[in-house]
């Protein structure tokens, strides 16, 4: 493809504006896309990387019901949040949209009524679940209930998050309403329906045999088995009044089911683009020598791999995608990322805790990416990737080149002297590495792209370590000359070659080699350009004058990771807390019960454990009445000296009891806090939660 320069569409997932986006969400689409997008670019191709925020849809209302504010309120906040992480971690979109913005709606309606139009749609009424106490409809995730074909009790009415099945609210298995949690009772409504099984056959011609072989495996074998089920049709309207008006005759208090609006997204954030730009949007849709590519998560597979495709089929004008290269999910420490559980690492706390690592976290992101399978960040993981990878090999090798030319040439690139045969070899290697890593950008396996790039930051480093530039200065000046142009030549094509995968190491890098001075002393085309590496004789030229080194890379110390490990083992704990049973309340205590126990305040003013036991201390208590002992079972949570001049509540008129040998005169009142501690009782100590029992 790097022949001549062709025209790309390449969309990412619209993340959905009900919260903040997570590691999970760059891993899965936006760092590939971003990479992807980049390295097309340095191509000279003519890319348009479009996105934009998917605004409606049932979990926004329920969301901002929940808050007592309206939707728009939710998607204004989300959507800032969200676009800021994106600009933070440098995902180079041509455009970021919205689905609520008026060029979205207007899109969105014509392809509507176009379809209408053309009798593409099933008008029908059917049953449909519904609340009663609620007093309305209950579609997609207003209801949730079994899935029929895995059996996952929380699938919701128009999907099942575990086996990716797209559903219809009626297939649900004992379907609970999620806003009363009442039982549904069915009532009649008309809806528009998009009649997949009309297009079974087309699908199964175009991807099942059409795409076998250029498709990841995931996603192909994916589809197939929803054909092997059969398609039936679908609605693609919904009885709810947040989201894009029904824009024909009977669709008045309906609006557009919104995975029927939010992939059409995609073409209203190329049109915004076009617009600024003062471009033509439709040859990036509608011209059959675009390329169009999708990036997603698993979950989306089904609706554009075969809703969206059918919208598009049936609609007539647009092109279809060439690939949907979808990823599978990326866990967090072992579990599963949650952003209701709280289980991930958000974009925009990572930046407060590690400030100008954006490139690191893509790095240990793409090491990581869930391309095949699902996989695993760990925070150990990424330290290493940091200091093992990015330090020790990409920067030290930047540093000791930099450094160097610096000390020796005063910053200017050495003219070579003859090529040894080391030097013919590894300016060989060199050459062929911008074709390996294309190649498997081109295949989407970006993981092995970014693992070519660094053997290439290997080659430098044992190319410096095995000559020995530093040892050599004093003996043979000719010959350091040499060796450090070489070296800068690597250095020069890793300053490129890095920039779709650390974008802002490679500008600095680029920035301190001088770039845009060199590429003047050239021929005045662009410098940066992937293929120029392999067919340029140079890429610094002697005499190029380089900047001052600065450091790319910095070490992570445990400290910051324990850090990072604590706070993840907090929200561990208090998810652990919420899911607790609550022992049943005992039976009921009368008044005199009650009057029958003589509680007082006191002060513990001597402690010590006693001696061969574990979790006996014995403590003396002033209870304002006397100082009386009291043996309680705490020597495992505290230490003696930690208590002394605590306040306490005691019950003073507990029967003395006789413990060890040592009688004990009342006793001291505990809860055990979620970690499991016995603590005293103090309901505002963290850890205590309601339900907590006192003894
Ligand atoms: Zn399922």
């Amino acid at each position: 493809m790097s022949n001549s320069p062709e025209r790309y569409t390449i969309t990412a997932a619209l993340p959905y504006t009900n919260g903040p986006i997570h590691i999970g969400h760059l891993a899965g689409v936006y760092v590939p896309a971003d990479i992807y997008a980049r390295y097309l670019r340095m191509q000279g191709n003519d890319v348009a990387f479009v996105c934009g925020s998917d605004e409606h849809g049932v979990p926004i209302t329920i969301k901002a019901k929940k808050e007592g504010v309206t939707p728009q309120d939710i998607v204004d906040k989300y959507d800032g949040i969200i676009r800021e992480s994106f600009k933070e971690f440098g995902i180079s979109f041509n455009n970021y949209s919205r689905t609520s913005a008026k060029v979205h709606h207007d899109t969105a309606s014509e392809f509507f009524k176009t379809m209408y139009e053309n009798g593409k749609f099933i008008e029908e009424t059917t049953k449909q679940l519904y609340d009663d106490k609620a007093g309305q409809f209950l579609a997609d995730r207003f209801v949730t209930g079994t899935c029929p074909k895995c059996g996952n009790e929380e699938a919701y009415g128009d999907q099942c998050e575990s086996c990716g099945t797209s559903l219809n609210a009626t297939d649900l298995i004992n379907p609970k309403s999620a806003i009363t949690g009442e039982v549904p009772s069915l009532k009649e409504t008309r809806h528009w329906f998009l009649p997949l099984d009309q297009y079974q056959e087309w699908l199964d011609e175009w991807i099942v045999k059409g795409h076998a072989h250029d498709w990841k495996s995931n996603v192909h074998g994916q589809v197939k088995s929803w054909l092997n089920d059969g398609l039936r049709a679908r609605a693609v309207t919904r009885d709810l009044d947040w989201g894009i008006p029904v824009p024909v005759e009977g669709g008045d208090g309906k609006v557009l089911y919104v995975w029927f609006d939010a992939p059409i997204g995609y073409i209203s954030s190329t049109k915004e683009w076009a617009e600024r730009e003062g471009k033509d949007w439709k040859p990036y849709w509608k011209d059959e020598n675009t390329r169009l590519i999708h990036f997603i998560g698993k979950d989306n597979i089904v609706f554009h791999c075969i809703i969206f495709p059918v919208m598009l089929k049936a609609h007539g004008e647009f092109i279809l995608p060439e690939n949907v290269p979808a990823n599978e999910f990326l866990n967090l420490e072992g579990k599963k990322l949650s952003t209701s559980k709280n289980w991930a690492v958000w974009l925009h706390e990572y930046l407060e805790d590690f400030p100008h690592k954006q490139d690191v976290l893509r790095y240990a992101l793409t090491a990581n990416a869930p391309e095949t399978k699902d996989n695993d960040f760990t925070w150990k993981d990424f330290q290493a990737r940091n200091n093992n990878e990015l330090v020790a090999i990409f920067g030290n090798f930047i540093n000791r080149v930099v450094v160097l030319t610096n000390k020796y040439y005063s910053g200017i690139v050495p003219k070579p002297n003859e090529y040894s045969e080391v030097d013919e070899q590894t300016i060989a290697e060199l050459k062929a590495y911008p074709a390996v890593i294309a190649s498997s950008i081109e295949k989407y396996r970006f993981r092995e792209a970014q693992a070519e790039l660094m053997n290439l930051a290997r080659l430098g480093n044992k190319y410096l370590a095995d000559e020995e530039p530093w040892k050599l200065i004093k003996t043979d000046e000719e010959r350091v000359k040499t060796v450090m142009y070489v070296a800068l030549q690597i250095a020069s094509a890793l300053a490129t070659l890095s920039e779709p995968f650390l974008p802002f190491s490679s500008a600095k890098l680029q920035k301190m080699l001088n770039f845009t001075d060199a590429e003047s002393k050239l021929s005045g085309e662009e410098y940066s350009q992937w293929d120029k590496i392999a067919t340029r004789d140079s890429l610094l030229p002697g005499g190029h004058q380089i900047g001052k080194a600065e450091l790319l890379f910095s070490k992570i110390e445990d400290k910051e990771i324990e850090k990072q490990l604590d706070k993840l083992e907090a929200t561990k704990t208090a998810n652990a807390a919420a899911d607790k049973e609550v022992e049943p309340q005992k039976e009921t205590a009368s008044f005199e019960d009650f009057t029958k126990m003589d509680l007082r305040v006191g002060t513990i003013i001597e402690a010590h454990k006693m001696p061969k036991t574990k979790k006996l201390m014995v403590i003396k208590v002033d209870t304002g009445l006397d100082k009386r002992t009291v043996v309680s079972g705490i020597a495992e949570h505290y230490k003696a000296e930690n208590i002394l001049g605590k306040k306490v509540t005691v019950l003073a008129n507990l029967a003395p009891r006789k413990l060890r040998g040592v009688a004990s005169e009342g006793m001291i009142l505990m809860t055990e806090n979620a970690q499991g501690k016995l603590v005293f009782v103090n309901p505002d100590e963290d850890g205590v939660e309601p339900g907590a029992t006192i003894n």
